[in-house]
């Protein structure tokens, strides 16, 4: 499952990266980077979990993603 973060709806809240550091970054204005392109094993709950509690619903998972 492929997550996917708009940075231009990011407003720095800092929620993600801090539920799921190993996940989600901030860069040096506090914007979302993301540590990883796919869920990683055991992460798919808390990751659903930090995409709903996105202020901005900047955060999104594409379970369609094709596999590589
Ligand atoms: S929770 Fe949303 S608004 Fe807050 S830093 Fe993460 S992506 Fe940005």
């Amino acid at each position: 499952m492929r997550i996917t973060a708009d940075r231009t709806r990011c407003v720095g809240s800092g929620l993600c990266a801090e539920r799921l550091p190993d996940v989600f970054d901030q860069d040096d204005d506090a914007l979302v980077l993301l540590c990883a392109d796919e869920v990683p094993a055991g992460l798919r709950q808390d990751v659903e979990e930090a995409v709903q509690r996105c202020p901005t619903e900047a955060l999104s998972l594409d379970a369609d993603a094709p596999e590589h």
